[in-house]
């Protein structure tokens, strides 16, 4: 929906309906503005008229019924996906796209392949969000997790991520915790700056994938802008002035990144508090190939020997290429 729209429907109206009709969306996430018994029928018809709500979108269900993507045309008729995964301990994390492919190009990632179309609007990050509220709510239950994981660098689309995740949190909107969303990024130092200063308490991740400039630089063309170094100190701040954690992801890819010398120059610098290494196995997208499970215990051991903190990420839809990576449209014009 135009959220600019819908605010400037709402100007003649009594203050009252605005906050109605935003819970009416937000919160009982209706599909048709008809279902918002509260407000009048003419003002029903006329957001139905001027700012309908459906957010058509097909979806993708893997076999094991735990991972959901969704393809969504825009309005350009370019398309961009989402991803649902369901996990075990009952949390429903989705991973949403911040741009209609990516500009990075880093040699792992299908998104990066399709070049890059344009960042995505306010209302295009919202919409993916509620329309996997609007599927878990069939089934009684909700959304718990947003990690801006999915096409797209977030911090090369600033404004309208942090914009999003505002609607998203604010009690008057979806009403979701700071502390539940997550945005990951490939080292923009700029972004890492800006959100250091924000008042939102998010979650920040960052792709490091490589121990040294050069190997990350092969891999990542944005090192040669941003290296590691750079990169660390503006972490640094981050933390020095937020206090929060913050996550580096690392794909294990076989016979690239995955040796013990690796782990070792990893660990130099990765045993700091407040840091964390996230390990993910490299999901197919071309030539590269993930290591080996038992690599991947090894190279944790030594991490972990050194003193740094170690998680592992679970795999989810590669069978409907649906896993971290893998989001790319053929089509898109
Ligand atoms: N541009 C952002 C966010 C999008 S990608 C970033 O770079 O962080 C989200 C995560 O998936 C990143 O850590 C990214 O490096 C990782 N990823 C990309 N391709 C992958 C693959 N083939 N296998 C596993 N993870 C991958």
């Amino acid at each position: 929906m135009d959220l600019i729209q819908f605010q400037k429907l709402f100007n003649k109206e009594p203050r009252y309906r605005l906050g109605q009709a935003k819970r009416a969306f937000f919160h009982d996430l209706i599909k048709n503005w008809q279902e918002a018994m509260v407000l009048p029928l003419s003002l029903r018809e006329k957001l139905n008229k001027e700012c309908p709500i459906g957010i058509p979108a097909k979806t993708f269900i893997s076999k094991d019924k735990n991972t959901i993507k969704a393809l969504f045309t825009l309005k350009d008729d370019l398309k961009i996906e989402a991803v649902l995964m369901r996990h075990k301990d009952k949390r429903n994390t989705i991973c949403v796209s911040s741009q209609v492919g990516c500009p990075l190009n880093c040699a792992f990632c299908a998104t990066g392949k399709m070049g890059f179309k344009r960042n995505l609007e306010i209302s295009e990050v919202v919409e993916q969000v509620l329309f996997f509220a609007r599927y878990l709510k069939q089934i009684g239950e909700k959304i718990t997790n947003i990690v801006f994981m999915g096409m797209g660098e977030p911090f090369l689309n600033y404004q309208n991520i942090i914009e999003s995740i505002t609607i998203l949190n604010d009690k008057e909107g979806f009403n979701l915790g700071a502390r539940r969303f997550s945005i990951s990024t490939a080292g923009i130092i700029e972004g890492i700056e800006k959100l250091a200063k924000e008042k939102l308490q998010i979650n920040l991740a960052v792709s490091l994938h490589a121990p040294n400039d050069k190997l990350r630089s092969k891999l990542m063309p944005i090192d040669k802008k941003y290296p590691i170094k750079k990169i660390l100190s503006s972490i640094d701040g981050y933390i020095k002035k937020t206090r929060r954690r913050v996550m580096f992801e690392y794909i294990m890819i076989k016979n690239l990144n995955d040796s013990k010398k690796h782990a070792q120059a990893l660990a130099k610098f990765m045993n700091k508090p407040f840091y964390f290494v996230n390990l993910i196995s490299c999901n197919p997208t071309g030539i590269f190939k993930p290591s080996s499970l038992l690599r991947i215990k090894k190279f944790q051991e030594i991490l972990e020997k050194e003193g740094v903190i170690v998680t592992k990420r679970y795999r989810f839809g590669q069978g409907i290429k649906a896993a971290c990576g893998q989001l790319a449209i053929s089509d898109n014009k």
